[in-house]
């Protein structure tokens, strides 16, 4: 469960000096990576959530 990410979530590049932290889980090697991730994720998050919206019918199971 500890486990140590050794490259960018996002680019997948190698850590420079810095990290930048995205929770826990996701660790991003510069800034760029971080805005360009979290909008990526944000994106993901809205399509989910539509498609969610479109499929989640509570009447059967
Ligand atoms: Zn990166």
């Amino acid at each position: 469960m500890t486990e140590e990410k050794k490259v960018c979530s996002y680019c997948g590049g190698p850590f420079g000096l810095t990290r930048h932290y995205v929770s826990f889980r996701h660790h991003l090697c510069s800034e760029k990576c971080k805005q360009q991730f979290l909008e990526a994720r944000a994106r993901d998050f809205a399509e989910y959530r539509q498609w969610c919206g479109r499929v989640s019918r509570p009447d059967r199971n």
